[in-house]
């Protein structure tokens, strides 16, 4: 299951602390991650193995949308920051719309991410 990774830049330590709460199931072996560029750097430093996209204000939230349109990417965890704003606002609502589009669960912050982590623990 291709699960994506974005943390908007006020986000990533809270996406770190996040990544390294759930290591249990985020590095099952039926798991695979995919992120926007800087993001998944982070991740990288933190010992998972993830896939990079380009970083999101350069398209890298466009390639997830696309690999969730192509249902490759199967569920969204995006810590947005909602004090921020970004230059990419088109591209995230895009992601947002072609998950809706899709069917493909997106949470937005990080309790909602935590909520769909604890459901596919369920069937993993
Ligand atoms: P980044 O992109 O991981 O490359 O910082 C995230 C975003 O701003 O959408």
């Amino acid at each position: 299951m291709e699960i994506a990774i974005i943390a908007h830049d006020g986000k990533k330590a809270d996406m770190v602390q996040f990544l390294n709460k759930n290591t249990v199931i985020l590095q099952n072996e039926k798991v695979k991650l995919v992120a926007t560029g800087t993001t998944g750097s982070k991740a990288e430093k933190a010992g998972f193995k993830v896939k990079k996209m380009l970083s999101g204000p350069l398209g890298g939230d466009a390639q997830i949308a696309s690999r969730v349109a192509e249902g490759k990417t199967k569920m969204v965890l995006f810590f947005k920051d909602p004090l921020a704003s970004h230059a990419h606002e088109v591209d995230i609502n895009m992601l947002l719309r072609v998950c809706d589009v899709h069917n493909v669960p997106i949470a937005t912050n990080e309790a909602t991410a935590q909520l769909l982590l604890n459901a596919i623990t369920l069937k993993l």
